[in-house]
């Protein structure tokens, strides 16, 4: 069966029904994450068994699919959505539509390593950069509307394999929860004339009290409503919707700070699984004045419970306050 879209006929939340993905090879047994000690697919010398790369950053007398890259990046083995040229959609109480999209993965290094933050930032800014590059080639496609980069790290961060890599959704809709954000950001901006994300960046540098870092262009945060514990979410100082206009020339500080960020939660939650996800305005979002991209990070240390289900509304037991110091001392 190929994937498709469903949407919940009383809250129209949708769902992806995905069978495919099923058949995912898996690094974990059980809830334990185990290094990889079979075959892996991302190494460098492996790069038949992943399927053909659509965009690499590698040495300049190196050959597609060989050898010589630094960060690769293929397309998902499992996609939980494909490319399909057949788009079918029926309205009414069950509705639902093909599940059209792409879905990349994209190995952040050649060698075995588990955890991004032992690369050096300029190589994370490799990574970033391979990020802006698919997005900037996905936009071009007209059905393509909206991209979700995203981080599973270890087996509770919903990661299959390993070797670090990070994932590339693109959907012809909007996601829920980046609609919710673009929504609140314009009701702000309506009512003040600024944007949210400013106004709580010049908040939190004054009072300092939630900031774990300040650099020239970049600011880590845990959020006042941090819905986990030592979650953090690293918001640029520039009026910025979409995050492949950042300027190339910035990634490396931001590789640093997101290294950082990184390093941090590992020595305080002692290698947690976690996620991190970068929120970015809609392809073609001209230059919005009040929404503002960012990456928020936060690791999984805590199950989702029956209340947090029934309601909504996520349970912290630590307040961002106390892990922003805590951070901030790492
Ligand atoms: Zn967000």
């Amino acid at each position: 069966m190929e994937s498709e879209f469903r949407q919940d006929p009383v809250t129209g939340r949708q769902v992806i029904i995905a069978p495919a993905r099923d058949d995912r090879p898996h690094d974990f047994a059980g809830d334990l994450p185990r290094v990889n000690e079979t075959f892996d697919p991302f190494l460098e010398g492996h790069e038949e068994t992943t399927g053909p790369e659509v965009f690499a950053i590698r040495d300049q007398d190196s050959s597609p699919n060989t050898k010589g890259w630094r960060v690769r990046v293929v397309n998902n083995k499992y996609p939980a959505i494909t490319p399909s040229d057949d788009i079918k959609s029926v309205a009414g109480l069950f509705a639902r539509s093909t599940g059209f999209g792409v879905h990349e993965v994209i190995v952040e290094c050649p060698h075995f390593e588990t955890n991004l933050s032992r690369l050096s930032a300029n190589h994370i800014g490799d990574v970033l950069l391979a990020y802006q590059q698919r997005l900037e080639t996905h936009q071009q496609n007209p059905k393509l509307k909206h991209a979700s980069l995203f981080k599973n790290k270890g087996a509770l961060g919903g990661a299959s394999l390993d070797h670090a890599h990070s994932q590339l959704i693109v959907t012809s809709e909007v996601t829920e929860n980046v609609r919710l954000e673009l929504d609140g950001a314009r009701a702000y901006f309506e009512q003040h004339q600024r944007s949210v994300f400013g106004d709580i960046i010049h908040a939190e540098l004054g009072s300092a009290e939630r900031i774990v870092q300040d650099s020239e262009n970049f600011v880590l945060l845990c959020p006042f409503a941090s819905r986990f514990a030592y979650e953090m979410v690293i918001i640029p100082k520039q009026q910025i919707c979409q995050f492949e206009q950042t300027e190339k020339d910035k990634l490396p500080e931001l590789g640093e700070i997101l290294k950082s960020a990184l390093q941090k939660l590992e020595t305080v939650l002692h290698d947690p699984p976690y996620n991190y996800i970068v929120h970015t305005a809609p392809f073609h979002s001209c230059d919005l004045p009040d929404f503002r991209w960012h990456i928020e990070l936060f690791p999984r240390t805590t199950l989702i419970g029956g209340f947090e289900w029934s309601s909504g509304c996520i349970i912290n037991s630590v307040s961002p306050e106390a892990a922003a110091q805590q951070l901030r001392d790492n």
